[in-house]
């Protein structure tokens, strides 16, 4: 199903990364990571070795080229069996690879990108604070040059997978507070940088890489490492509204979407197999309306997400198409897994079934990344609606 916007290449990476879930990701091995909030690095290094990092990095740095469906592609496919995993993934694939494609330095693209593709290093988004969620220009962690160093000084929150990632690509304030959307800058800070205090925080679910509170105190990096280089200072907004974010829309999608088809294949295989008054539960007409109808939401996922995903690879505008993406499709698939839960009764709350972990994944996906409500701020206004 939904396989239209798919090539022969395509297909056969979807098939590929199936039979490595299968063979890598076993369902008692994911519940393991989920409980013990682990990261399984060997299946992250499984994945840099069958070149699936390089997918988003030039073929000039040591990729493949740029990739966008088929990095979304490798994205549901993963999610749909294991966030920890997935989430890895994308701080390799899209926060590194894809952003120092799109606003690093030669310099930095030149050291980093092989990496990225070659070892799978990896990115922790540090923009989120203790005060400043949704308006990410009011951050308060301040940066200063002191002569070839930037010292760092604040608290970032949420940053999620730091402890595995490599580096911090933080937003900073770097000039004047008045400076609006001219004052921020973007930096890379490497994760065992002196001054730096990790303090895990406690989720409902994404338990895999976990997030955490950071506290940034005098942390010293070279001016090299400012996003861009030296000309990036001052410039990180302008960095961070780009191309990335319109990918960050998908990627979310495509976490979400991933999380919905799990819970529609589970309960549908399920709704066969639990037998009440002398029959399967699917012979009830309410559970196949809910399946039916759930499929049927879950393949509009599918579509929005690829027809934004491809409209990004072409290089054409999307801003406005994956922000519905986003809105749309986190949404949906929230509602999506709730339903596929009700199919499974009281199996879709116990940790006997992984249907309780995709609950657990699922509620968080119109929340990150951008809230729902902010995506449909960012339709109207782009679509010009006047206030
Ligand atoms: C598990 C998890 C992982 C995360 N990972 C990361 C990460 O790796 N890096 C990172 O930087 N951040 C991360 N975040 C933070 C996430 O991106 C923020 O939650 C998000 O930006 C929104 O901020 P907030 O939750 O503080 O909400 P707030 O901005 O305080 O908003 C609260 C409510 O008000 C609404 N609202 C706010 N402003 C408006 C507006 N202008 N119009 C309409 N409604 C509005 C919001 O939709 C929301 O319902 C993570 C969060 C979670 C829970």
């Amino acid at each position: 199903m939904g396989m239209l916007v798919e090539t022969e290449d395509q297909g056969m990476l979807r098939d590929m990364l199936r039979r490595f879930v299968e063979k890598e990701m076993p369902r008692d091995r994911v519940k393991a990571w989920d409980r013990e909030s682990r990261f399984p690095r060997d299946v992250h290094d499984k994945l840099v070795e069958l070149g699936l990092t390089g997918l988003t990095v030039p073929e000039a740095y040591g990729g493949s080229g740029r990739n966008v469906v088929s990095t979304i592609i490798v994205i549901e496919e993963l999610c749909a069996r294991s966030m920890s995993v997935g989430c890895a993934y994308i701080q390799s694939v899209c926060y590194a690879g894809l952003n120092l494609t799109e606003v690093g330095s030669e310099a930095q693209k030149r050291e980093l990108l092989p990496k990225v593709a070659e070892n799978g290093l990896m990115f922790a988004y540090g923009f989120s604070e203790p005060d400043v969620g949704a308006d990410i220009a009011s951050v308060r962690t301040t940066a200063v040059r002191r002569g070839n160093e930037v010292e760092i000084n604040g608290a970032k929150r949420f940053c999620s997978g730091a402890q595995i990632a490599d580096y911090i690509y933080a937003i900073v304030r770097s000039g004047e507070p008045e400076a609006r959307y001219k004052n921020l800058s973007l930096v890379l800070i490497p994760t065992d940088a002196p001054g730096l205090t990790f303090t895990p925080q406690e989720t409902l679910g994404l338990k895999g890489g976990g997030t955490f509170d950071v506290s940034l105190d005098e942390v010293t990096v070279p001016v090299s490492n400012i996003v861009g280089g030296e000309e990036g200072w001052n410039q990180g907004w302008a960095k961070l509204a780009g191309p990335g974010l319109d990918i960050e829309k998908i990627e979310v999608a495509a976490m979400a979407l991933g999380i919905a088809r799990a819970a529609v294949d589970d309960a549908w295989e399920y709704a066969q197999q639990r037998v009440q008054y002398g029959k399967p539960i699917c012979a009830i007409q309410s559970i196949r309306h809910m399946l039916a109808e759930a499929k049927t939401r879950l393949e509009a996922c599918r579509l929005m997400t690829y027809t934004a995903a491809r409209m990004v690879e072409e290089q054409r505008p999307a801003t406005v198409e994956t922000c519905m993406a986003k809105l749309f499709v986190c949404d949906t698939a929230r509602d999506i897994v709730l339903q596929c839960q009700q199919v499974m009764g009281a199996y879709g709350y116990v940790g006997d079934f992984d249907m309780e972990r995709y609950v657990r994944d699922i509620l968080v996906m119109p929340i990150l990344g951008g809230s729902s409500a902010i995506q449909r701020n960012n339709i109207a206004n782009r679509l010009n609606l006047p206030k």
